[in-house]
């Protein structure tokens, strides 16, 4: 018997398949590579200060030693290249920013992830920084599409991969376990997006799901560190990659010529190096209400359980909640009150009722 079936492999399930493999488990991943999962188009950015009023992110402290660890691990084991940390530079938008944050980086709070705070220009070259601004570290992206790549690959040289588009109507529960075609197993992990909102086994669970799309621009110059105000301009080894959008109401896969126009626009007032408009990507981010993920165990059936809603922040949380799930399902420990999805256990009792 398998000891799991993971559904989905995305970043989700490429995650959670490498940290339970890691572990000693065997098991079986499975996934139609339709390629139009959000983690193909996402830019991997991974940022320990966020929002317009530049906040640690939640849980910044644990998540960020832990990721940039992982996906080194996972270039090891896989041999691919996929992880680029690299500074996040953030001009100010006046002199009272520029005086807030000269107080604040040096308090225990930022200070692991602030790497310089600027009273000057640093990069007027190529963008708009009169005021200055902060540059940030424990920052930069993943290839997530690489990434995809060389797990898949690590997971075929260990038969552990199958291309198959999962039907939840054959997946049969037989006791302490499940069964999939030919496999038996102790767990099935639902990792499968926003596919997991329309099936019957985790539909209940309150998914917001939030179309972004981005940009792809070639630089006159190359730029050497990310960009990021109102926009990020996020250099990779091929083009630069701006984004991002967020739209709760058309969820189509579709790109659209008004987030084009709102990117240009942010863009213009960012950046002073000339570009040219080279694509534009759109996908469907699995997002919660509560901004946390949604990890755990079925409240019916134990034999099932859902890592997923990694919403807007995927690369910084999925390392850290894999390991805690894995924790949990090897050893028994608790998982984390604000990620376990008995949080929305009383919206699956409502639907059974
Ligand atoms: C435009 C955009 C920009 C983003 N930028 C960032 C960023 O900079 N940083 C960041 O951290 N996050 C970012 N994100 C969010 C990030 O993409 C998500 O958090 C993450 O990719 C979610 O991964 P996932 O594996 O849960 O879902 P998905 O990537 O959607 O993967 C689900 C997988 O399940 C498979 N699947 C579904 N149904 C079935 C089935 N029935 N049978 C078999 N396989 C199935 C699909 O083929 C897919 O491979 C961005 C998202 C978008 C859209």
């Amino acid at each position: 018997m398998l000891d799991f079936i993971i559904v989905g492999q995305g970043l989700a399930g490429s995650v959670l398949a490498f940290t339970l493999i890691r572990r000693g488990c065997k098991g079986i991943v499975l996934d139609h590579a339709k390629g139009n999962g959000a983690s193909q188009v996402a830019a991997g950015l991974y940022n320990p200060v966020t929002g317009r009023k530049m906040v640690k992110t939640w849980k910044a402290d644990h998540l960020f030693p832990f990721l940039e660890n992982f996906y080194a691990q996972a270039e090891k084991e896989t041999g691919y290249s996929f992880l680029y940390p690299q500074p996040i530079y953030r001009p100010f938008q006046d002199v009272e920013e520029q005086n807030d944050w000269m107080g604040k980086s040096s308090n225990n709070h930022f200070a692991p992830f602030v790497h310089h705070v600027a009273k000057e220009s640093m990069f007027g070259e190529d963008i708009h920084d009169p005021y200055g601004g902060i540059l940030l570290k424990q920052s930069g992206f993943v290839d997530l599409p690489v990434f995809i790549q060389g797990i898949r690959h690590w997971l075929q040289a260990m038969n552990s991969y199958r291309e198959t588009l999962f039907d939840p109507q054959q997946l049969q529960i037989e006791g302490e376990a499940v069964r999939y075609q030919e496999w038996k197993a102790r767990k099935v992990i639902f990792c499968d997006g926003t596919a997991s909102a329309r099936h019957h086994f985790f539909g209940w669970l309150p998914f917001r799901p939030v179309k972004g799309e981005l940009l792809y621009i070639a630089l006159e110059k190359p730029i050497e560190v990310i960009y990021n105000r109102g926009v990020f301009v996020l250099p990779t080894p091929q083009f630069c990659k701006v984004g991002a959008t967020y739209d709760h109401h058309d969820l189509s896969q579709e790109i659209t010529a008004k987030a084009r126009t709102y990117l240009l626009e942010k863009l213009n007032i960012l950046l002073k190096s000339k570009f040219e408009l080279v694509g534009q990507v759109a996908g469907i981010r699995p997002a919660t209400p509560d901004r946390r993920p949604f990890v755990g165990i079925h409240p019916a059936y134990k034999p099932m359980g859902i890592f997923n809603g990694l919403g807007t922040k995927g690369v910084s949380l999925a390392p850290y909640f894999a390991s805690q799930l894995a924790d949990h399902l090897l050893q028994g420990k608790a998982l984390d009150e604000e990620v376990n999805i008995s949080r929305y256990f009383q919206l699956y009792n409502r639907v059974i009722a």
